[in-house]
């Protein structure tokens, strides 16, 4: 068959009914011949756009023809050199706007399954016990300090002692991984996935010290004074918005980063073995459409709900969330309220959710965005009976940490201000990068973000910085 004539090979899925009952991951992964198969779709362009289209610019022909040629450690070592993470970018990134959304055979048909292929050649790389060796270099005597154990904390970890940097992560949690842990569900992450990832780290002598919120135990200004010669800051935007709405204070109402915190870092999603309190509800509404939003759905579908709807307030085609993640919530019997704005959460004498009442609108004149902004429909309202409104609206940053590090510039959203991509920040020897600069973003951009900033304090170190 031409190249061109072969089809894209679907992703192999967890059967529809156990879906819905238990956390086990949906996308089940390529075969080998599947890989092949799809692998020998690409066109090895000359001037490959795919690349561009990747944060970190794997180099994707190069990887893709190793799996076409069967030689899929050899193309894991390559996908490795740029891009630290690959099984969970594999699975998280949303491909269809990056490398994906640049393949030249999605101009006429459908664009190579980089996504997928990266995903593969991870999980063989790891079901063969293979890991790729970077050469460590000399130990430099300098200490950094990472503060959050998200994508970019991790990545920049990661960099670091690989350049011979002592590394100490300081997380809050009780667990590293960021949103990789606490927000993103099993069932399109596993969790294992994510520790091997930090158990490589760890064999790479990166230190990680949970349960340390820095702003409380230490201050910016004390871990210098501890010894630390640098510090990078990858907070992450975990702060929940809400919408201000009346009823937000109602039983049952709960914002999705509290609902998915409870069900993915406290195992409530595992109630045989861990007693986290959640409430399951009957009829879910969950506000917004974003990844969040996919995420609270399913996984209130997961727990036992038997009706959970996806209330936004634009139509199906400005969805921000994943492809997949939509295909899978509307396969999984989620529904989707289009043109829906809340305006009032109802409740009962007891104080808990009833309903939820919304503005129905209707798409006017495109905002500054480039999409068309939502107008009301006067006099056109719709009650949608609930007893659990997850929020899932957006977050933004914890200004915890900053209420003791004044001296770090901020922007009138509460992201730090980084004077170029390095993330080097106000403060002298103080670099940051991820959502705590970007706002809410995604998985690559926060690793692109830890790995610049690496590259930075490497450079600044190795020059005889320090933050006297
Ligand atoms: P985070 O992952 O937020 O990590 C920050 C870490 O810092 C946390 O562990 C936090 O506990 C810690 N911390 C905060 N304050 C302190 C302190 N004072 N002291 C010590 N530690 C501190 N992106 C995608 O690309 N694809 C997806 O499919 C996707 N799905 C998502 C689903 C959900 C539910 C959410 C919430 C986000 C999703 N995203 C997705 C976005 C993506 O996860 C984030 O952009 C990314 O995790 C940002 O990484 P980060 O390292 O900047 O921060
Ligand atoms: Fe292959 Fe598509 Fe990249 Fe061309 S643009 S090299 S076809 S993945």
């Amino acid at each position: 068959m031409a190249k061109e004539k072969t089809p894209r090979q679907s992703m192999p899925t967890l059967d529809l009914e156990l879906r819905k009952t238990t956390f086990r991951e949906v996308a089940l992964g390529y075969s080998e011949e599947q890989a092949r198969l799809e692998a020998s779709r690409c066109i090895q362009c000359k001037k490959p756009k795919c690349v561009g289209g990747c944060p970190v610019e794997v180099n994707i022909p190069a990887f893709v023809a190793k799996v076409a040629e069967g030689q899929y450690l050899e193309a894991y070592d390559l996908v490795k050199g740029t891009n630290s993470l690959p099984a969970i970018c594999g699975r998280v990134c949303p491909q269809e706007e990056q490398c994906e959304g640049q393949c030249v055979l999605g101009v006429k048909g459908e664009p190579v399954a980089v996504g997928r292929l990266e995903r593969f050649v991870a999980d063989y790389a790891s079901a063969h016990g293979h890991k790729s060796q970077r050469e460590k270099t000399a130990p430099t005597g300098k200490k950094v300090a990472i503060i959050g154990a998200g994508p970019s904390g991790l990545t920049c970890a990661g960099e670091l002692a690989q350049r011979g940097h002592k590394v100490t992560v300081l997380e809050a949690l009780h667990k590293p991984g960021g949103v990789l842990v606490y927000g993103i569900p099993e069932f399109r992450l596993p969790k294992r996935i994510v520790s091997e990832e930090i158990q490589q780290l760890a064999e790479m002598g990166v230190e990680i010290r949970n349960n340390y919120v820095v702003g409380l135990l230490s201050t910016i200004d004390e871990l210098f004074n501890q010894g630390f010669d640098a510090i990078f800051i990858g907070t992450g935007a975990g702060l929940p918005k809400f919408l201000n709405i009346p009823g937000e204070n109602l039983c049952g109402v709960f914002s999705a980063n509290e609902y998915l915190t409870r069900s993915n870092l406290m195992e409530a999603y595992s109630f045989q073995d861990a007693n986290t309190p959640i409430i399951i509800g009957k009829n879910v509404a969950v506000l917004g459409a974003g990844n969040t939003a996919m995420d609270a759905a399913r996984t209130a579908l997961r727990l036992g709900a038997e009706n959970v709807s996806i209330v936004y307030r634009r139509t199906a085609s400005e969805v921000p969330a994943r492809k997949e993640e939509v295909e899978h919530a509307e396969q999984e019997g989620i529904q989707f309220r289009f043109l829906r704005a809340p305006m009032e959460i109802l409740g009962d004498d007891g104080g808990w959710v009833t309903a939820l009442r919304c503005q129905v609108m209707e798409l006017g004149e495109p905002d500054d965005s480039g999409r068309r902004r939502p107008v009301a429909v006067e006099g056109k309202e719709e009650v949608i009976p609930c007893d659990v409104v997850i929020n899932a609206i957006g977050s933004g940053s914890n200004k915890l940490l900053f209420r003791t590090a004044k001296d770090i510039a901020l922007n009138k959203w509460g992201n730090i201000i980084t004077h170029d991509e390095s993330g080097k920040t106000s403060k002298t020897a103080v670099y940051a990068g991820g959502d705590i600069v970007t706002g809410a973003a995604t998985v690559i951009l926060a690793m692109g973000a830890g790995r610049k900033a690496a590259m930075a304090i490497d450079e600044f170190l190795r020059s005889g910085g320090s933050s006297k």
